[in-house]
């Protein structure tokens, strides 16, 4: 292995070579030699599912393009280094905090992407979740897109092509690099490559985390992620009355709110107390009556940005037991048809064995679907609580 940028960007050759291309032939432009045309352009879009790594992608092209070892994306030079430690200052990085990226950060981020480079390559605007742009941020973002400067380079990321997802125009403005889910082994290996995680292990983790490789470094790292990936396994064996499945509904939701917690917690206080500073907390001198006026707005709207973010990091944890319980159902059907293909859940085989004996393929199928079902739901903002309910009891009923 050569080590470069482009290392952790698992099962994906085709999306690998188009990358590194682009940037030998961005580093061309910016040496004024003739280069092949097209193979280098400014918008970019990246699609895959959750963990097929859109980010890693975007963020290892931003690499390669501020190489200064003529934009190979080495790993080592000045340029690669400080674009991974998201501390180049030419490349910016937009992750919402909250449901939606708004319109004014939008339009501070492009303002500052079509000024000249300081560095000398590239300005580039990494969007990572381009799917939760407002439609005034989107429309901010596409004036960027439609007369990009010259260098400047927007690289977006979202989870498809859907107009749901992205605008059509913008969409019809950028090149696409389509992301596949990559396969377990190619997790696995990734792991124990770079993560020094043992072979058992990385093999499990990767097969329990269904090709999202973040998910797959948490549980084989984190062992507060794999207690919450236990309680989830253990649901489908508590249904086993009408009071079991509230009560199992109120545990799923009460450990996401607490997993979000977790989550946000670091960051919250590290910004609130920043904002305190700035504003200089405790002044009695002169003016400091006004300026406290000042400041209770802006705390309330640092809370409020911080309450958004909370609500999204408790649907994505929500939606990860989700897709941990809907792996148990898969495994059972398979199981039951006999399937050639992997379980996903290989440290729960005897219950998914026992559980194949005792049920129906039909109703195993009705439970999957009920657990799609709530993720749908959520999906759409029915209120956690009540998917969760309607679900559980679903599965108890089979
Ligand atoms: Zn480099």
């Amino acid at each position: 292995m050569t080590g470069d940028v482009f290392d952790d960007l698992v099962g994906q050759p085709e999306a690998v070579e188009t990358l590194r291309a682009a940037s030998a032939a961005a580093d061309l432009i910016l040496r004024g030699q003739p280069s092949p045309p097209g193979v280098m352009t400014h918008s970019w879009l990246f699609t895959g599912p959750a963990g097929s790594g859109r980010s890693t992608a975007a963020r290892a092209f931003a690499a390669a393009l501020q190489c200064v070892r003529g934009g190979v994306g080495c790993g080592e030079c000045s340029g690669c280094h400080t674009v991974l430690a998201g501390t180049h200052s030419d490349v910016r990085f937009v992750v919402p905090d909250g449901l939606s990226i708004p319109v004014a950060q939008m339009r501070e981020l492009v303002l500052r992407a079509a000024s000249a480079p300081t560095a000398g390559r590239w300005q580039v605007l990494v969007v990572a979740d381009a799917d939760r742009l407002t439609e005034a941020a989107g429309n901010a973002l596409l004036k960027a897109v439609e007369e990009p400067p010259d260098r400047t380079v927007f690289l977006l990321c979202a989870p498809s092509t859907h107009p749901d997802d992205i605008s059509v125009t913008i969409r019809s403005r950028c090149r696409l690099v389509p992301l596949r889910q990559p396969g377990a082994d190619a997790v696995a290996s990734l792991l124990t490559r770079r993560d020094g995680v043992p072979a058992d292990v990385a093999a499990w983790a990767a097969a329990a985390a269904q090709g999202h490789v973040g998910r797959a470094r948490r549980l084989a790292a984190d062992s507060h992620a794999r207690t919450r990936r236990d309680a989830v396994l253990a649901v489908p064996r508590q249904l086993t009355t009408v009071g079991a499945c509230f009560d199992a509904a109120a545990s799923l939701i009460e450990a996401a709110e607490a997993e979000a917690v977790d989550a946000v917690a670091a960051v919250d206080a590290a910004e609130r107390s920043a904002l305190e500073m700035a504003l200089g907390a405790g002044g009695t001198g002169k003016g400091a009556a006004g300026a406290a006026r000042g400041s209770a707005g802006q705390l309330k709207e640092l809370e409020k940005r911080q309450k958004s973010r909370a609500t999204r990091a408790q649907r994505d944890a929500l939606d990860r037991a989700l897709m941990d319980l809907a792996g148990f159902y898969r495994d059972v059907l398979n199981a039951q048809f006999g399937a050639a293909v992997a379980p996903i859940h290989t440290d729960v085989d005897q219950v998914t064995r026992a559980a194949a004996a005792k049920w129906r393929p039909e109703s195993t199928l009705r439970r999957l679907e009920a657990v799609l079902a709530c993720r749908e739901a959520i999906d759409t903002n029915v209120k956690p609580k009540i998917a969760v309910e309607a679900m559980m009891l679903a599965l108890w009923r089979g």
